[in-house]
C-alpha cells in the first residue's frame, strides 16, 4: 500500500507541473497541490489504524502537524492564484509557522518512547551540529535579514522560519542519533524531514535574493516531503517504531566523529573565506559558536572517559563493581581507617556448591543465579556500599564503620538475603542458593587492604571447611604488633591442625580447659596463661606430619612413630621464635611426657615435668578420646573416664586427673561440642589470645 501510495503521488507531482494553472476557471493546479497535501493526512490516518502503533499519541499529534500543514497550503496558494494577493507575510505563513511546533513535539514524543534513557551523548551530538548550523544559518540568512531593515512582520516572519527550521534540525538529528529501530517507516520519516528542511532553507535564501516565485521546483520537494509521511505511517513497520531497543552504552561511530569534527571547524573556516573576500562580519557570533561547540566536545568526551571509567569499574554480568575497583577502594578505605581510627570491615561471600548449579541447569542458568544472587545482595548492602563481584561466583563487600560485631550481623543478614527463598532457574524449577561468608575487621596500624582480604579469604575457606552455609570471623584485629600477626599465625596453624585431626576447635577446647584447671589449682597468673596459650597451641608441630600419618587406621611404623615422637619438638621450635613465649614453647615440648617416665621427648618424671604440661597431658588425651577418628569411634563418657583413671601414676599425675574428674562431673570441663569449640563462626573469634 505505501508503494502504491508513494507512486501515484509522484505521478500525481508530475501531473501537477504538466497542468497549465486554471483550466476553465477552474484552478486545477492548486487542486492537485492540496490534494497531495491532503492524501498525507488521510495516510496517516489510515495507517494509524491499519499499524497499530503504540502509543498513538505520537502519531496523533504529526498528523495534526500536517492538517494545519495543509490549511496552510491551501490558504497560500488560494490566496496566491484565485485571489491574486502576494503580500508577505499572509495568514498562510501563521499556519506554515504554525505547523512547526506540532511535527517537533510528535517527534520528541515519539523520541522518548524509543529510548528508556536520557542518551545524553545523542543530545549533544545534536546540540552539536545543530550549534553548527545556526552559526551558518546567522551568517547566511538570519544575520543579511536583520540588515535589510524591512518592516518589523516582514522580517518576524523572515526569522520565525530559519529559527523553527534549527528547532526541527535538532529534534530530527536527535531522532536520527537515537539509535532505535531503523526500519522502512523510520527511513521514510527521516525522508520527509530533510524534504522540509532543505526545501524551507532554499526558499528562506531565495526570498533573501527576492528571487522566490510560487510554483518554481521547491513545490516537488515539498510535496515529495508530503508524501514521503504518508508513505511513512502506511509502512507496516510503523507500528513498531516507538518500540525501545536497548542501545549499547559506549557508541561513537567513525561516521558521526567525522561528522562532529568537520562541524567543529565551520567556525574557522567561514572566518577564513571571510577573510579571504576581504569582509568581516559576525565576529562575535562565530567566536561564541566556537566557544559552544568546545564546550559541547569538552563534554561530550568527558562523558566518554566517564563511560569507559564506568565500564572498566563494573562487573559486566551482574553490573556489581568489579574486582579492581574493590581493591582500589579498599587500599583508600584503610589508609583512611588508619588516619582516623574508624572502624573498617570486609566481607567475602562465595556461593556454596555452585558449580552443581551449572552442572544440573546449564551455564547460562547459573549465570541467572549470579545476577540474582547480585540483585539480592545489593538490596541489603544498600546503594552506597561498595559490593563487587571478587570472582566467579565469589562477591566482596567494604564495609566502612562495621566492627567485627557488626560485620558479623552484616555477613549474616547479606547471607540470608540470598538464602531465604528460592531462585528461579529454568522453566518452574527454582534452587535454594547458600552462601560461606568469611570477614575481617581492620585494626589500626594492621598491615595492608591485602592483608585484611587475605584474612576474610582464610575465615570463607574455615567456613567451607566447616560445612559451608555460614560466616566465619577472620582475625585481624588482634594484629596489632608484629609478635600479634606471627600469634594470629600460628593460631591459624593450629586451627588447620585441629581440622586435619577432623576435630575442629580442639585445640580451643583444651586450652579452656587447662585454664580452667590451672585456676582451680590457683597456680600463679603466669602459670595459668601458659597452661591457655600452650593448650591452644599444643599441636602446631602436626602441621608438617603426612595426611596419611594423621588418618592412619592401622598400627603405625616405625618411620611413622618417629615422625610423631618430633611433634612436640617441632612445635616447641614454631612456637619459641615469638618473643615472650619460651614458657610456652617449654610446655609443649613437655606435653607428651609421662608421669612414670616412659613419655617422649626426654623421658622426665613426675615433678620434672611442667605443671602446665602435665594439666594438658590429661587435657589432651581427653580431647582425644572424646573426639571421632577416622579409624575408630569416640570413646563413651564412661569408658574415657575409666581410661584416665587407669592412667593415675602412670600416664598422668594423679592428682591432676582427680582434679579433671572433679572439674568434668561439674561440667566446666570435657565437654568438645559446648562454648567455642562448636566449630562455627565463634572458632576463630575466641582464637585471639593475646
Ligand atoms: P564451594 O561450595 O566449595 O564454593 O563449591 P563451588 O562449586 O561453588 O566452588 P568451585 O570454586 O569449585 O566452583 C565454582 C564454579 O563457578 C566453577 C565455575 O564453572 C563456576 N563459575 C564461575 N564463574 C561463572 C560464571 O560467570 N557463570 C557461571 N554460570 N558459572 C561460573
Ligand atoms: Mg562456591
Ligand atoms: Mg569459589
Amino acid at each position: 500500500m505505501w508503494i502504491g501510495y508513494l507512486v501515484f503521488g509522484l505521478l500525481s507531482i508530475g501531473v501537477y507541473y504538466a497542468l497549465p494553472i486554471f483550466v476553465g476557471t477552474v484552478p486545477l493546479r492548486v487542486i492537485v497541490y492540496c490534494a497531495v497535501s491532503l492524501s498525507a493526512v488521510i495516510a496517516v490516518w489510515w495507517g494509524v489504524r491499519r499499524n497499530r502503533p503504540e502509543p498513538r499519541s505520537p502519531w496523533v499529534v504529526l498528523g495534526l502537524s500536517q492538517v494545519v500543514y495543509v490549511l496552510a497550503d491551501s490558504t497560500f496558494y488560494v490566496s496566491h492564484y484565485v485571489l491574486n494577493e502576494t503580500s508577505y507575510p499572509s495568514v498562510a505563513d501563521a499556519f506554515y509557522i504554525g505547523h512547526y511546533p506540532l511535527v517537533v513535539v510528535g517527534l520528541v514524543m515519539l523520541i522518548r518512547q524509543r529510548r528508556s534513557d536520557r542518551d545524553l551523548p545523542g543530545l549533544l551530538d545534536a546540540v552539536s551540529l545543530t550549534v553548527v548550523a545556526g552559526l551558518l544559518s546567522w551568517v547566511f540568512v538570519i544575520g543579511p535579514q536583520t540588515r535589510l531593515g524591512t518592516p518589523l512582520l516582514v522580517e518576524m516572519a523572515s526569522l520565525a522560519y530559519p529559527l523553527m527550521d534549527l528547532v526541527l534540525l535538532l529534534v530530527s538529528l536527535r531522532l536520527l542519533f537515537d539509535g532505535g529501530r531503523r526500519e522502512g517507516s523510520f527511513v521514510l520519516l527521516v525522508l520527509w524531514l530533510t524534504a522540509i528542511l532543505t526545501a524551507d532553507t532554499v526558499y528562506v535564501l531565495q526570498r533573501l535574493a527576492h528571487s522566490y516565485e510560487a510554483g518554481n521546483f521547491l513545490d516537488a520537494i515539498w510535496l515529495t516531503g508530503n508524501l514521503a509521511l504518508g508513505a511513512c505511517a502506511l509502512h507496516p513497520s510503523m507500528g513498531r517504531m516507538a518500540q525501545a531497543v536497548d542501545v549499547p552504552a559506549l557508541r561513537l561511530s567513525w561516521p558521526r566523529l567525522a561528522i562532529l569534527s568537520t562541524g567543529a571547524l565551520i567556525g574557522p573556516v567561514v572566518l577564513l573565506v571571510q577573510h579571504a573576500q576581504g569582509v568581516r562580519r559576525d565576529v562575535p557570533v562565530i567566536a561564541a559558536g566556537c566557544a559552544v561547540l568546545f564546550a559541547l566536545t569538552a563534554t561530550r568526551l568527558a562523558g566518554l572517559a566517564v563511560d569507559q571509567r564506568s565500564l572498566a569499574i563494573t562487573d559486566s554480568l551482574t553490573r556489581l563493581r568489579s574486582r579492581r575497583y574493590f581493591e582500589a577502594q579498599l587500599a583508600d578505605e584503610v589508609a583512611r581507617a588508619r588516619r582516623t581510627n574508624c572502624p573498617l570491615g570486609v566481607v567475602i561471600l562465595d556461593v556454596d556448591r555452585f558449580k552443581s548449579i551449572n552442572d544440573r541447569f546449564g551455564h547460562p542458568a547459573g549465570d541467572r543465579v549470579l545476577v540474582e544472587v547480585a540483585t539480592r545482595l545489593r538490596a541489603v548492602a544498600g546503594a552506597d556500599r561498595v559490593l563487587a563481584r571478587y570472582g566467579g561466583e565469589e562477591f566482596a563487600l567494604i564495609a566502612t564503620g562495621a566492627d567485627a560485631e557488626n560485620l558479623h550481623r552484616l555477613a549474616e543478614r547479606l547471607r540470608h538475603g540470598v538464602s531465604h527463598h528460592p531462585i528461579a532457574v529454568s522453566g518452574r524449577r527454582s534452587v535454594t542458593v547458600t552462601l560461606s561468608a568469611g570477614t575481617a575487621a581492620f585494626a589500626p596500624h594492621y598491615g595492608t587492604a591485602s592483608a585484611l582480604v587475605s584474612a576474610a579469604d582464610r575465615a570463607l575457606y574455615l567456613a567451607k571447611d566447616l560445612g559451608r552455609d555460614r560466616a566465619v570471623a577472620g582475625g585481624t584485629s588482634l594484629t596489632e604488633h608484629r609478635e600479634d600477626v606471627a600469634v594470629d599465625y600460628l593460631n591459624q596453624v593450629a586451627d588447620l591442625v585441629d581440622l586435619r585431626v577432623a576435630s575442629p576447635g580442639r585445640s580451643l577446647a583444651i586450652a579452656d580447659w587447662a585454664r580452667t584447671m590451672a585456676e582451680h589449682l590457683k597456680r600463679d597468673p603466669g602459670e595459668i596463661r601458659t597452661a591457655h596459650r600452650a593448650g591452644r597451641l599444643l599441636d602446631v608441630g602436626m602441621i608438617v606430619l603426612p595426611d596419611d600419618l594423621l588418618t592412619e587406621s592401622g598400627p603405625l611404623t616405625d618411620q611413622q612413630w618417629h615422625l610423631l615422637y618430633e611433634h612436640p619438638d617441632s612445635g616447641a621450635r614454631m612456637v619459641g621464635v615469638l618473643p615472650d613465649h619460651g614458657d610456652v614453647a617449654e610446655v609443649i615440648r613437655q606435653h607428651h611426657e609421662r608421669w612414670d617416665g616412659a613419655g617422649y621427648p626426654v623421658g622426665l618424671t613426675r615433678d620434672s615435668i611442667r605443671v602446665e604440661a602435665r594439666i594438658l597431658s590429661v587435657c589432651d588425651s581427653w580431647a582425644a578420646m572424646r573426639a571421632d577418628r577416622p579409624h575408630r569411634r569416640a570413646l563413651t563418657h564412661e569408658q574415657a573416664v575409666r581410661e584416665l583413671t587407669s592412667g593415675r601414676g602412670a600416664r598422668f599425675d594423679p592428682e591432676l586427673v582427680d582434679v579433671f574428674l572433679e572439674l568434668l562431673e561439674k561440667r566446666v570441663v570435657g565437654d568438645l561440642t559446648a562454648g567455642p569449640a562448636a566449630g562455627s563462626a565463634a572458632v576463630w573469634e575466641d582464637s585471639r589470645l593475646s
